[in-house]
């Protein structure tokens, strides 16, 4: 019965490592993917149509731009 329970043990363990090797590496791979393409645009509040790359100010109204980020909070939190 001893060695049996040891087997059971063994095996349990050795797919609990699988598992656990397993996913750091899709966790990262994932990141990456993620992390990559981190394209930050800058936007008038007033004017949503104006898009720059860097921070500045509105052409039309001289507004300092802000910072506009890619729906990334939502897609992570619809993933959880
Ligand atoms: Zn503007």
């Amino acid at each position: 019965m001893k060695k049996v329970t040891l087997m059971a043990t063994a095996i349990f363990f050795s797919a609990a490592t699988v598992f656990a090797a397993d996913l750091p590496v899709k966790a990262l791979s994932d990141t990456t993917k993620k992390v990559k393409p981190a394209k930050v645009q800058y936007t008038c509040t007033m004017h949503p149509k104006v898009l720059s790359d860097k921070p500045g100010k509105c052409p039309k109204c001289g507004m300092e731009l802000v910072k506009k980020e890619p729906a990334k909070k939502k897609a992570e939190t619809m993933k959880m």
